[in-house]
């Protein structure tokens, strides 16, 4: 067994207390001690002098003790060691608070780096519970550059160092530099072990970064090649269906309402041409909110029905799949398909005979949430598998899917755009085709910042509006992952609405932890214009379709990512009518303001998603986890797109000489990316 895979007990010092601790901060093994880089540095190279000390600063000093220890007791509990301390320049006063060790410690004329904030009373200088070293030890924890881990109570950054170093020193012999030698030699590298020993202890700016260099080139190269290798078992090896020339598409957009927009045109040609080669598709449709993805969709669906196949459409959640369903089923009305509903509430006898037609092919198109994923769900004879708003599933959950056919055609929908390089990364496995123009006659939706005091004009606004015809949502704030709780919020702003501000008006409320007979009766009634304000939490994010509504209302919007306020505004503007986004920002902050301002002056998905993620970083823009790629450590998606644009062309020429990555040279790397993949190994392959 691997050393470095043994649990951290193994080393010396660390029992199951510590060891706990360390469990807390996601360190496990040797090995994710060895991975737990730093998360800032402290320069403590410069040693000042005495005299050029200023208060309040934190400052490092090499000293002589020149006097004997003074002990208070100013509290039965307290007690204060005050040592004298002095340089050529001056003298200091080092005290400690409840630390009598100290004492014992050091003694007169020992010479100690100290490292601390210094505090100037009257003409004494002083420094409180400064760290020491001293001189025989000297550069270990002062006259260096010392990092700074992420931390939990009771593990002090020091404690954490030492075990660091003592790791390092005992166990790096144990790994391995996966990264062929051709590779680190052409692009200058650090070695993986000069690398690791430099991002925790970097000997100075220079080391640092080549060992961030190295590290993330070596993070971004494993993912790309993870991914280009998902993505060529998906088209190379895939021979797929070939659905025919002949279907009823044409007829189908000549009974819609509105003519498709050439972008919608182009689209689903692309689909067509994919559909009817012999290849698998694995194509993803990119289009702004509101741009008419459903309508692609249903083509492809009746498309494949014209040649005897059955289609399945996964929606991230069960409103979504029941509007989806509804508008769907309307649009089949003269083609003699039956489609079916299938959420997890719908059970009991009703699902048994779902189940049995569509493992029969008796029911031709279904369309659903996550139930449809599972194992029960079989299919007759699946030719397309459609995940909407793909962005909200992960990349096994897509595989999941596929899996229930024989290589069925394969086609994503989402709303989140993304930079071409990332797109290579997180889609690395796509074909991508982009809907880049919304339907004629759209108004540009006005986007209003107000503060929580203007509320009052808001709903007076609201009350114009409904009187008119129109109808709103009110989206409640954004609260933790917990789903009750949201449901509490969304609850309480109802209650308060309905008694106070807006009791003259029908309200209706919304959140995911109603029964779904609840939540379809709810949209129903807002859908008809029963009720006139949905007062809901984020469950109404994606997809919903109510073209009369046209009010968004968001509270304490900062707390939302910009995406996700431009899904939720994208609710509105969907028919003929002025809409309104108004954004209420609680908040004071620089960064809030000016994120909110950029809702207000842009409606465009793609610069909105771009600037989201320079404000918050890919990890919260993309959630990684939720794509089931594996955690990025130290490497950034969007401040590191030239090391990434570097990793992909390496990851591009390593595959393209030795596709099977089984060569001497690149067996490691090989053996690391089955590792790092484990959880989708099902996906990975090499052969
Ligand atoms: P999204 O891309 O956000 O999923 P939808 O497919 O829900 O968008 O479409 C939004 C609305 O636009 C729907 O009411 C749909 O019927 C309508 N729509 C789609 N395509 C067109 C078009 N070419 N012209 C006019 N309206 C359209
Ligand atoms: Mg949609």
């Amino acid at each position: 067994m691997n050393k470095l895979e043994n649990s951290v007990q193994y080393l010396k010092g660390i029992g199951p207390k510590k060891a706990n601790l360390l469990n807390k901060i996601g360190i496990r093994t040797i090995e994710d001690i060895i991975y737990h880089f730093p998360r800032a540095y402290e320069d403590r190279r410069n040693l000042k002098k005495i005299s050029a000390l200023e208060n309040g600063e934190k400052a490092n000093l090499r000293v002589v003790i020149c006097g004997a220890p003074r002990k208070y007791r100013p509290q039965r509990n307290m007690s204060i060691i005050k040592l004298p301390a002095k340089d050529e320049t001056g003298f200091i006063y080092l005290t400690w608070f409840n630390q009598d060790y100290i004492i014992s410690n050091i003694n007169i004329g020992d010479i100690i780096n100290i490292n601390g904030r210094v505090k100037k009373i009257g003409n004494q200088i002083e420094m409180q519970n400064p760290e020491y070293e001293k001189y025989e030890e000297s550069g270990k924890k002062i006259g260096r550059i010392v990092p700074i881990y992420q931390l939990t109570e009771k593990l002090s950054n020091n404690e954490l160092t030492k075990i660091v170093e003592y790791t390092l020193a005992n166990y790096l012999d144990y790994t391995i530099d996966v990264i062929p030698q051709n590779i680190i030699d052409e692009l200058e590298l650090f070695s993986f072990n000069e690398a690791i020993k430099n991002i925790h202890f970097p000997k100075d700016r220079v080391s640092y970064k080549k060992a961030k260099e190295r590290l993330v080139f070596e993070e971004l190269l494993l993912l790309q090649l993870g991914l280009l290798i998902i993505k060529r078992k998906n088209t190379v090896n895939n021979k797929g269906i070939m659905f025919s020339k002949n279907d009823e598409t044409q007829k189908l957009i000549e009974l819609l309402p509105y003519k498709l927009t050439s972008a919608q045109i182009r689209v689903f040609n692309e689909i067509s041409m994919d559909m009817e080669s012999p290849k698998q598709m694995n194509r993803l449709v990119q289009g702004d909110v509101g741009s008419g993805k459903t309508i692609i969709a249903v083509l492809s669906m009746l498309k494949a029905y014209n040649s005897g196949f059955q289609s399945v459409m996964m929606a991230p959640t069960e409103i979504l799949a029941t509007q989806h369903y509804e508008s769907v089923n309307a649009l089949f009305d003269k083609f003699n398909i039956n489609c079916q509903l299938l959420t997890s509430n719908i059970t009991g006898k009703k699902r048994m005979e779902i189940l049995r037609e569509i493992e029969k092919g008796e029911i031709h198109v279904i369309i659903g949430t996550h139930a449809v994923l599972q194992e029960n769900v079989n299919f007759h004879k699946l030719g397309l598998a459609i995940t909407d708003e793909q962005h909200r599933f992960g990349v096994r959950q897509r595989a999941t899917l596929s899996l229930k056919g024989n290589n069925p055609d394969i086609l994503v929908m989402t709303a989140t755009p993304i930079p071409r390089t990332l797109a290579l990364i997180l889609y690395g496995d796509l074909e991508v085709s982009i809907i880049d123009e919304l339907p004629a006659g759209r108004k540009k939706i006005k986007t209003y910042i107000a503060s929580g005091e203007m509320k009052k004009r808001v709903y007076s606004f609201i009350r114009e509006q409904i009187k008119k015809g129109r109808q709103a949502y009110i989206v409640c704030p954004l609260i933790e992952e917990s789903d009750s709780i949201k449901a509490q919020s969304a609850n309480e702003l109802y209650e308060i609405l309905k008694s106070s501000s807006l009791s003259d008006l029908r309200l209706g409320l919304l959140h995911g932890q109603m029964k779904a007979a609840e939540k379809d009766s709810i949209m129903t009634k807002f859908k008809s214009g029963e009720i006139d304000i949905l007062v809901s939490t984020t469950v109404i994010e994606v997809g919903v379709n109510v073209p009369n509504a046209n009010i968004m209302l968001i509270e304490n919007a900062e707390r939302f990512g910009l995406a996700q306020l431009h899904q939720l505004r994208g609710r509105v503007g969907r028919g003929n009518y002025q809409s309104y986004c108004i954004l209420i920002n609680e908040s004071k902050s620089k960064i809030a303001k000016e994120r909110m301002y950029i809702m207000e002056k842009t409606n465009d998905g793609f610069v909105i998603a771009e600037k989201d993620l320079q404000i918050r970083g890919p990890g919260e823009f993309f959630g990684t986890r939720q794509h089931g790629l594996p955690e990025l450590k130290i490497a950034n998606l969007f401040s590191d797109i030239n090391t990434l644009k570097i990793a992909q062309s390496i990851a591009f020429r390593l595959l393209e000489s030795d596709p099977s990555l089984s060569s001497n040279n690149n067996k490691m790397i090989k053996e690391r990316i089955l590792k790092l993949f484990n959880k989708e190994s099902q996906m990975i392959s090499f052969n």
